[in-house]
């Protein structure tokens, strides 16, 4: 067969190391499953039924490209109750994922330095490099703090922006107000866009997660739906930012996904009616029992939100370690998939009580084990 032709630009990115986990998790049967990266309830029932009714009254058709104007009404509403301040546009987006895209679309040129705190979120280095933007990783390990002088020495005259997310995916990690101000500081100095995935921000459980927002004039805010309300296959997500890059990403979005899913931002709006608090208080008691379970035997970061922990791989080696998890029945994720270092795994604790607690003592034995 002739060979397809692909974009030279494919050769930029790779899935394998992803891959390779769910190859080896795909021979076990009756996995310990900590790798799954969404919540494990189901949709609130008013958003259900409010998304049937949607496509009952016809909700059908494409919706304008920023998005109904209710929903971006409601999500204003928030904003400013969140803020104290807000009137700028909203674009309605196909995800957080739909937004990055979008977001690196618009700002991001060959060659351009975008900062991503490492461990980050394994999207932002491929979306960036696939548009030939170079990320460059500032190492925030041991304790996946933001350090400003960390970010200052990563800047050159070719840094255009920096990646933030809190809470953080693999680590759980919040950042503090400090260290916000702090990373903003740099951002000023050297004129950076500052992109925040807030998709989080409803996971935390010491408190909430401080927002770059009010710090800084040139933060683009992405969240979404998926995470706080169980709707990762619903692809709802929101931007808000500087009013140019929200103008170059609706034309974007224009051009690409259209619209988010018509009948589902009807039901989105259900969702902001919704409390999810009671779903919170289980998750906070998940991260309570995962973290006082493996305190003792690993060396692990205690996590303030999200719904992951980022402990050091016993060994040294994460890709090693998670061999050993997966032959014992338990599924997690080497860090080397979020990292340029391959030294800790990432336990999702998107799971019933039960299975948490088998979990950790199959981790422990292994540790113990060496
Ligand atoms: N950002 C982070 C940090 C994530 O973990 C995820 C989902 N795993 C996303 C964005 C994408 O979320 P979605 O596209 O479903 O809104």
């Amino acid at each position: 067969m002739a060979e397809v032709p692909l974009a030279d630009r494919m050769q930029r990115i790779d899935a394998s190391g992803i891959r390779r986990v769910f190859d080896l998790a795909a021979r076990l049967e009756n996995p310990i499953n900590l790798s799954i990266g969404q919540p494990d309830f189901d949709v609130p029932p008013p958003c259900k039924e409010r998304a049937i009714q949607a496509i009952r009254d016809g909700a059908n058709r494409y919706t304008v490209t920023q998005g109904e104007a209710a929903l971006r009404q409601a999500l204003a509403e928030r904003l400013r109750a969140e803020f104290g301040a807000f009137d700028g546009p909203v674009l309605v987006t196909s995800g957080v994922s739909g937004g990055l895209l979008l977001a690196f679309l618009a700002t991001v040129n060959p060659g351009d330095e975008v900062l991503v705190p490492d461990p980050y979120f394994v999207m932002y280095k491929h979306l960036v490099s696939v548009l030939g933007g170079v990320p460059v990783f500032v190492d925030t390990y041991p304790d996946f703090r933001l350090r400003p002088e960390a970010l200052e020495a990563a800047v050159t005259d070719r840094t255009r922006m920096l990646l933030l997310n809190s809470p953080a995916n693999p680590t759980g990690v919040v950042a503090s107000e400090e260290e916000l101000r702090g990373a903003v500081e740099v951002a000023r100095r050297h004129d950076l866009l500052v992109v925040s995935d807030e998709i989080y921000n409803a996971y935390t459980y010491d408190g909430p997660a401080p927002s770059p927002w009010p710090m800084y004039d040139r933060v683009l805010l992405l969240r979404g739906f998926s995470k706080t309300f169980a709707m990762t296959g619903w692809r709802l997500g929101y931007a808000v930012g500087p009013a140019p890059i929200i103008s170059a990403m609706t034309t974007l979005q224009q051009y690409t996904f259209v619209c988010a899913p018509s009948p589902l931002q009807h039901a989105a709006l259900a969702a902001l009616e919704t409390d999810p608090s009671a779903r919170i208080e289980t998750f906070r008691a998940r991260r309570d029992l995962v973290w006082e379970g493996l305190r003792e035997r690993f060396g692990v970061t205690r996590p303030g939100g999200a719904f992951y922990i980022f402990p050091e791989a016993p060994g040294g080696s994460g890709t090693a370690f998670v061999e050993r998890a997966i032959a014992a029945g338990v599924l997690v994720i080497p860090g080397g998939v979020f990292s340029e270092r391959d030294t800790h795994f990432r336990i999702a604790y998107t799971a019933e009580r039960e299975t948490l607690e088998r979990g950790v003592a199959v981790l422990n034995r292994l540790a113990e084990d060496g």
